[in-house]
Order: structure tokens, then sequence, then C-alpha cells
């Protein structure tokens, strides 16, 4: 059976600041697709959890809910309503810039996670994966910059958490091969990155993006489109 299709989520907010990237979803409309998967009779977990019932064959029901960034939204917001379905998530962050903003993004500044929050999200079940030190582009990135952005993050992250970090997500979804072996060399268990189908392993795992505007049809449309290009 192919690995079931991983959403990728960045904040989730009902702010009205422009959204150049569109990576804002309405707690309503997170509500809703969570609704949705219910209805299917399928549950949110962490990418690490579907993994490891994959393994086991046993995700047939089980689709994966992953935001990146680690925006301070998430715990008025997402938490809520995630706790509400009873879903889990993997959550990655951005492991040298904790407490401080997207600054990497040219768009309205949002706030991120400090330590104690995302210890207190570990707490209520969620996962915590890395998303590198500084939110850097790792396509043709040089050897120091990898084991900077891919080692060190994993470091801090397991400092703060005291337990291991095992997810990680490449910026941008931007990746190579140089880049998946960093990754695999820190000691991570698996990677992700966007929308790319091309053949790959568990350190190039891919992940269906959920636009602002994603009603039903089209979070059931992205849930088969995953599944067919899994399959070719
Ligand atoms: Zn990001």
């Amino acid at each position: 059976m192919a690995l079931p299709p991983v959403f990728m989520y960045h904040s989730i907010s009902p702010s009205t600041l422009p959204d150049p990237y569109r990576l804002r979803v309405h707690p309503n409309r997170l509500d809703r697709h969570l609704r949705l998967l219910r209805r299917l009779g399928l549950r949110g977990v962490s990418l690490s959890e579907l993994l490891r019932a994959h393994e086991r064959g046993a995700a047939r029901r089980l689709v994966g809910l992953t935001f990146d960034d680690g925006y301070t939204d998430y715990v008025d917001h997402a938490l809520p309503v995630l706790r509400r379905h009873g879903m889990t998530s993997t959550l990655y962050a951005v492991a040298g810039r904790l407490g401080g903003t997207n600054e990497w993004d040219d768009g309205p500044r949002l706030g991120l996670m400090d330590a104690d929050q995302f210890r207190a999200v570990a707490a209520a079940g969620h996962e915590i994966g890395s998303h590198t030190m500084t939110h850097q582009h790792l396509g043709g990135a040089d050897a120091e910059v990898l084991r900077a952005e891919i080692g060190g993050s994993r470091d801090a992250l397991q400092d703060i958490l005291q337990a291991e970090v095992t997810s990680f997500c490449y910026p941008y979804g931007e990746f190579d091969a140089a880049a998946a072996e960093a990754v695999r060399a820190a000691g991570y268990d698996h990677g992700c990155v966007i929308g790319d189908y091309r053949p790959g392993d568990r350190y190039t795992l891919p992940r269906c993006y959920v636009s602002p505007r994603d009603t039903f049809a089209h979070l059931i449309a992205r849930m088969v489109r995953h599944e067919l290009r899994l399959r070719l």
C-alpha cells in the first residue's frame, strides 16, 4: 500500500493581514478539514506515527498532518481544533529562531513559538521535528551549512525537548542528494518535501500543500491525486 497523504499547513489564524505566500488557513477552515477527514473515517496523526503505522500495514485509516515553521498561532488556533477532533500532528521548528519571527519571508512578521511552547506542545502529544536552524535554502548548500542547519538543529531541539528528534522538513521544500544524505547522516528517521513525487525514499517524502481556500472537494482531489501519483 502507498503511504497515505501528508497535509502541509503553516499558519492557522483568523488574521486578515496580507498573506502573499498563501500560508494562512483560517481556524474554522482547519476545523472543517478535520471534520471531513473524520467523516471519511480518517484520523490525522504525526508523520512519525504515520510511518510507524505504515510499516506495520496499519495506516489505511490515517493521514499525516504537518505544520511548518512553528508559528505561535498554532498554540491558539490549531491545537484546540486538533484536540477537539482527537488528532495529532508534527510541528516543524526553526531551531535558531525560537521566540523570534519569520524574518526569512518578506511578508508580514509572524511570531514563532519559544522553547517552553514547544515543550508544552510535545507534552500534549504532538511531534516536534526540525526545519533547520535559520530556514535556509538547502539545495546546493555546502557541507558545512548542511551540517550546521540539519545536524545543529537536531542537537538544539533534542536539548530543549530532552527527547529524540526524528523528523526533518526542508525549508521551501528545497533539497538535493547532498541535503537528503545530510539528513540521514544527522540521525533523522525521515525527511519531507513539498509535492515532489519523483521517486525518492524516506528522506524525501512528498506532502500535499493545503491552500487557504481549500474546500472539501479540493482536499478530496488532493488525496486522490496523491494516491495516483504514488502508483505511477
Ligand atoms: Zn518553512
